[in-house]
């Protein structure tokens, strides 16, 4: 039986991970959960599925939680912090540890598993964006092994020789190519950008996921972050990382090695199937998804990405060219800005516009080996993304 721990799991990752362990319980469990404040849906899943530790980081919401849990006499611990998301993290039952906390809040827990030695299931791209170097050194110091959950990362770890390492170049590759969907505004006329609601930011055409994620792929953001993402997991330079647009979203990303031969995993959108693929690794076990019918769809397109439309793209190869804290700050200006336009205080068209004016203001920093260090990057860019917003040109209001 292998116990797993899920950091973040309200969400949209956390909860198709306790679908896919619903689905397989006779091999594995889940110990410990976590989430932000949503004590109510905490409480369901410690009723079904009665984990050794729930966290809340509200200490409200905790206390709360704690008093359910043993009126309903469940065996489960709570604890309320964010200090306490590392327990849970380094959970001793745990086997594995699926890093599914949104943004910048994800780094030190998910660094407490790498650390810890757990085979890490990692879900939380902008842990690995902000601080890759020292995420990758800690998995190899915890001697733990590191499966990538996003869709094109995990595919690309299928379609890799078996014996790959974290952050080490595979041999015989040339370069991999990332699938992106477009997101909702792929044919939107560029001047309507300006006037696009979150809500319809957050209507991904294939994939039902978390607001903040939805809005990056709607910038195509998420697709600069899953560059930087890839040339840390795998050992590449930016330039080994080609973005390929494909609407379909059933390729999921593709290898191209020396030879000329591309390999490529494929399956209906459905995050359930990376995660299945990892919480079973190296075997397979069935994770609920609808089987693919080529026949059905029909035809697969892929077409260049539009950088002038994306600029978020450009941004984000640049940061990974750049390297040091630049992907730290481009990360946390972009959360700002991202949670400023779901807050309806910035229009859409300004998130690029807020990122470039904070690589202006603050100072990137090369070659880092301290945590300190980019936990500053991160503080100074969120100030900076703030003063920004605040005192806005006309043009970041719609
Ligand atoms: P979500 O917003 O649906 O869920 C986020 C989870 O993190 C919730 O459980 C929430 O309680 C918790 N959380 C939020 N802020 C927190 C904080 N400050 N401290 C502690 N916990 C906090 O997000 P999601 O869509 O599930 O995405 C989670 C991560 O997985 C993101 O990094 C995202 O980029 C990545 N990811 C998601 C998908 C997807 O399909 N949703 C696909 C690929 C990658
Ligand atoms: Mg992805």
């Amino acid at each position: 039986m292998k116990g797993v721990a899920i950091l973040g799991s309200t969400g949209s990752v956390g909860v198709s991970t306790l679908d896919v362990i619903r689905r397989n319980s006779q091999e594995m469990r889940a110990v410990a959960l976590t989430a932000l404040s949503n004590d109510e849906r905490l409480f369901h899943q410690c009723h079904e599925f009665r984990p050794d530790v729930a966290v809340l980081v509200d200490r409200d919401a905790a206390a709360r939680l704690e008093k359910q849990v043993k009126a309903a006499g469940l065996p489960t611990e709570v604890l309320g912090g964010a200090e306490s998301l590392k327990v849970a993290a380094r959970w001793p039952q745990a086997q594995s540890v699926m890093a599914a906390i949104v943004g910048a809040a994800g780094l030190l827990p998910t660094l407490a598993a790498a650390r810890a030695g757990k085979q890490l299931l990692l879900a939380n791209k902008e842990a690995l964006v902000m601080a890759g170097n020292l995420l990758i050194e800690a998995v190899h110091a915890g001697g733990g092994v590191l499966i990538p959950i996003d869709s094109e990362h995990n595919a690309i770890f299928q379609c890799l020789p078996g014996d790959i390492r974290a952050g080490v170049r595979p041999p015989g590759v040339r370069r991999v190519l990332l699938t992106a969907s477009g997101g909702p505004f792929l044919r939107l006329p560029v001047e309507r950008l300006v006037r696009v609601t979150p809500d319809e930011a957050c209507a991904h055409p294939r994939w039902a996921m978390g607001r903040k994620i939805s809005v990056d792929s709607a910038t195509l953001m998420n697709k600069g972050l899953e560059l930087i993402e890839a040339c840390h997991l795998f050992g590449l330079a930016a330039d080994e990382v080609d973005v390929v647009v494909h609407p379909q979203s059933i390729v999921h990303s593709m290898v191209e090695y020396l030879d000329g031969s591309v390999l490529a995993q494929l399956g209906n959108p459905d995050m359930r199937i990376p995660i299945a693929h990892a919480l079973a690794w190296p075997q397979r076990r069935p994770s609920g998804a609808d089987r693919l019918d080529l026949v059905a769809i029909g035809r697969l397109d892929f077409e260049a990405p539009d950088m002038e439309r994306f600029p978020c793209l450009a941004y984000a190869q640049a940061a990974a060219r750049a390297g040091g804290t630049a992907p730290a700050i481009l990360n946390a200006a972009n959360e700002m800005a991202v949670q400023t336009f779901l807050e309806r205080r910035l229009n859409f068209a300004a998130i690029p516009e807020v990122i470039e004016a904070v690589f202006e203001t603050v100072e990137t920093i090369g070659n880092v080996s301290d945590l300190e260090v980019i936990l500053q990057a991160d503080a100074q860019a969120r100030s900076a993304a703030a003063a920004v917003m605040q005192h806005p040109v006309t043009e970041l209001h719609a």
